[in-house]
């Protein structure tokens, strides 16, 4: 018989149950057992769904209060020793290192690999100290045992871990290792006591340009480790890792898993010569999207492993399925085309099992089911909106002009001078204004047909007024409308684009308690009608300054979307700059001389190989130019990112030739602007005076500080000053007051040039 399993499985609650229990605890209105409790509950669903599915294992370990990464950290009794913690990390300290205590910063995120999930970075140095805290995983091992299960537990792999800690200057992180593996062998033994057969370990490092000491640490590794006790699974995904197949054959592991969707062409250089009683595991179901399985060519590309590997083939899918919603049923309210198109992680579950029917007992046995998905991805093959034919001549005619703005950045820059009659360090802000509870309130009511839409757009425009006064009252030089009327960057573009659909429960795990709801990209993307024209026009209607159009940008949609398979990412990316570019034509022809197209999300599409860096950042930046440059000279396009990475990609920054771009650099302390400076980045620039993320207001001279700093390497000519980000999570009273002192920094500043 074939062994169905998956890595891992959503752990947030089709309701969203731990996100809210999360929050409850954090306010104080839910105790650690009552946290423990909605956990629980949550880990005996999940377990319970991969049972009757019909999945061979439920996978234990995939649960974390916040993040499986801090959960290892937890359990091998890591934690950073300013801390100062005095006994084993347990749930108080899980959090404080989560979030952050009075005196001690949180743990960095990052994100984890090329997905939008993010996760607390370990910190080691030569004084981290390393011990199995047994209060971690093993009581959920009990957990599933005790409700009868066949437990496969699953973590992240040692050398992930250790890869993904932050070093201290000049440690060694390998130095660790001996120590961590200590742990993880104590582990597995005690795992070994409690019964369990198998163990998965996550290595998704193998699938990045790993340093040799790396592959050899590794490989030692696991000779030690498979000696421990259960047999291991060492599971790899995100890109193909056949570079390392004779190393991984030779290794005495139990079995190993690939991500053959990311990868189907290394099955073949496993398959050869793949040493006997080694299971293989086939990722064949996407984890990270959220399109039905092509079940028959999956069959089809199964049937040689199946003959070759018999029993020992596993079917899974490719990753965790933490990258996709939980389950599609809850979708009442989805176009009913598109939802025949869709698995969510339910229905991924129920796709595995199928195909382990169709394996063990002949697709016959199954034929209704096959023909069934058959029939859905030939729907959606033929349907008229994945291919829509003006879309696609538009792609074709684009011509070399349409991607290059007419004139050079001087030449451009003296032509919006003359027309914004701008000071010296002209003053901004990002975009959004606090998303107050009124604003909630108001889009609430609308979607629950309690206002209608003209009550809807008068709240929206009373916050528009206010929004314009305040920034009027501060002396502001260049304003933005707030976006009161979006509930997230993309999604509403996403809702009113075509091409694009929008679910009502669709989260997935961003971190610890956030969720996104990423919009589903299914056809042809093209905007019906104007998007942002109408608000921001009423915005300019009531002021002189001039008021910023606010859009994002294509590569934004793009990575913040489940994208459709069936059409390479780059083509989306072109149709969603063809769409974008005639909303900014519609804004400059509506009087507006500044449009900010964000893309935060840029630096975060970025393949996991450098070799493949060069090809992404030829089409992506080329996406950005489409939706850019059909303005005039005289029309400013800005552009804002928030990441503190830049070094490795200015080139491809610069080339955006965006004529300002405003970044994030108040938390690095405008260390980032010296890469700029070196890069001698030719156009305008606004670094962030503040961070955003707390409600903290730096004082006067703290940003008078960053801004000398930025003075010291960039000429003040070519300096904007703006906070780090934008500003809808924070509330009015601190907005004011950090903006009141921002403009106050500029004045002073201004002075002196
Ligand atoms: N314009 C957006 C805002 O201000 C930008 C958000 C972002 O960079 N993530 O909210
Ligand atoms: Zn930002």
């Amino acid at each position: 018989m074939t062994t169905a399993h998956i890595l891992g499985f959503p752990r947030i609650g089709a309701q969203r149950e731990l996100k809210f229990a999360l929050e409850a605890h954090w306010k104080g209105a839910l105790d650690a057992d009552g946290l423990h409790e909605v956990a629980r509950q949550l880990r005996a669903r999940h377990w319970q769904q991969q049972r009757d599915a019909g999945l061979d294992f439920v996978t234990v370990g995939d649960f974390a209060f916040y993040d499986h990464v801090h959960t290892v950290t937890a359990l091998v009794g890591a934690a950073p020793l300013r801390f100062g913690f005095d006994g084993p990390v347990g749930l108080a300290e899980y959090f404080a290192m989560a979030r952050g205590t009075a005196d001690q910063p949180a743990l960095a995120l990052k994100k984890w690999f090329d997905t939008n999930y993010h996760y607390l970075v370990p910190e080691i140095g030569a004084d981290t100290r390393f011990a199995l805290n047994r209060d971690w995983l093993l009581p959920e091992v009990r957990e599933a045992l005790a409700l009868g299960h066949r437990v496969k537990v699953a973590l992240t792999g040692p050398l992930t871990w250790l890869w993904l800690a932050h070093a201290d200057a000049g440690f060694d992180k390998l130095s660790s290792l001996s120590l961590l593996l200590n742990v993880y062998w104590a582990l597995l033994a005690e795992l070994k006591n409690l019964g369990i057969e198998w163990v998965q370990l996550d290595e998704p490092i193998l699938a990045l340009d790993l340093p040799e000491p790396w592959v050899r640490a590794l490989e030692t590794a696991y000779r030690e480790l498979s000696a421990a006790g259960p047999r291991l699974l060492l599971a790899t995904y995100f890109g193909s890792v056949a570079e390392h197949a004779a190393r991984l054959k030779s290794l005495p592991i139990a079995g190993l898993h690939l991500d053959l969707v990311r990868a189907p062409a290394q099955l073949d250089a496993f398959l050869d010569g793949w040493p006997d009683e080694r299971v293989l595991s086939a990722g064949v179901i996407d984890g990270r999207n959220i399109w039905r399985t092509d079940l028959a060519a999956t069959l089809g590309r199964l049937h040689g492993a199946h003959r070759a590997l018999g029993e020992r083939l596993w079917l899974a899918a490719s990753c965790s399925l933490l990258h996709v919603p939980h389950d599609l049923s809850q979708e009442t309210r989805l176009d009913p085309r598109i939802r025949r198109w869709i698995a969510f992680a339910q229905q991924k579950l129920e796709e595995l099992a199928l195909l382990k029917r169709a394996l063990d007992e002949g697709e016959s046995a199954v034929w209704r089911a096959l023909h069934d998905a058959a029939i859905a991805l030939e729907e959606r093959r033929s349907a008229p909106s994945t291919c829509i034919e003006p879309v696609r001549a538009h792609m074709r005619t684009l011509t070399a002009a349409q991607e290059r703005r007419a004139s050079p950045f001087p030449q451009r820059r003296a032509a919006q001078q003359t027309r914004l009659q701008l000071p010296l360090l002209p003053t901004t802000t990002i975009g959004s204004f606090p998303q107050t509870p009124e604003i909630r309130a108001a889009r609430a009511a609308f979607k629950a047909g309690r206002i209608d839409q003209a009550a809807y757009d008068a709240a929206m425009r009373a916050e528009i007024r206010h929004a314009i006064a305040q920034q009027e009252a501060l002396g502001l030089d260049v304003l933005v409308h707030g976006e009161a009327e979006r509930n997230d960057m993309v999604e509403y573009f996403g809702e009113q684009l075509a091409g694009f659909a929008v679910t009502e429960h669709g989260w997935v795990q961003s971190y610890g308690s956030r969720c996104v709801k990423p919009p589903l990209i299914h056809g042809d993307v093209f905007r019906p009608a104007p998007m942002t024209v109408e608000w921001t026009r009423y915005a300019q209607s009531l002021t002189a300054k001039p008021v910023k159009g606010m859009l994002t940008g294509p590569l934004t949609m793009l990575m913040w979307s489940f994208v459709r398979d069936d059409l390479p990412r780059r083509d989306v990316a072109l149709q969603l700059a063809l769409a974008l570019r005639d909303e900014v034509l519609d804004l400059e022809t509506a009087g507006i001389a500044v449009i900010q197209i964000d893309e935060p999300a840029l630096r975060e599409g970025l393949p996991l190989q450098k070799a493949d860096w060069p090809d992404y950042l030829g089409w992506a930046v080329r996406a950005f130019r489409i939706a850019a440059s059909g303005v005039r000279d005289d029309t400013q396009i800005h552009t804002h990112m928030c990441y503190s990475e830049f070094a490795d990609i200015l080139p491809a920054i610069a080339d955006l030739d965006a004529d300002v771009i405003t970044i994030e650099t108040a938390r690095s302390h405008m260390k980032l602007l010296d890469a700029f400076a070196e890069f001698r980045y030719p156009n305008d620039i606004g670094p962030g005076l503040y961070d955003i993320h707390s409600p903290r207001v730096p004082a006067q001279a703290e940003m008078q500080r960053l801004l000398d700093r930025a003075l010291a390497v960039f000429p003040g000519e070519r300096l904007w000053v703006n906070p780090d980000c934008g500003l809808k999570t924070r509330n009015w009273p601190e907005v004011a007051a950090a903006l009141r002192t921002m403009v106050a920094v500029a004045h002073a500043t201004r002075t002196q040039l």
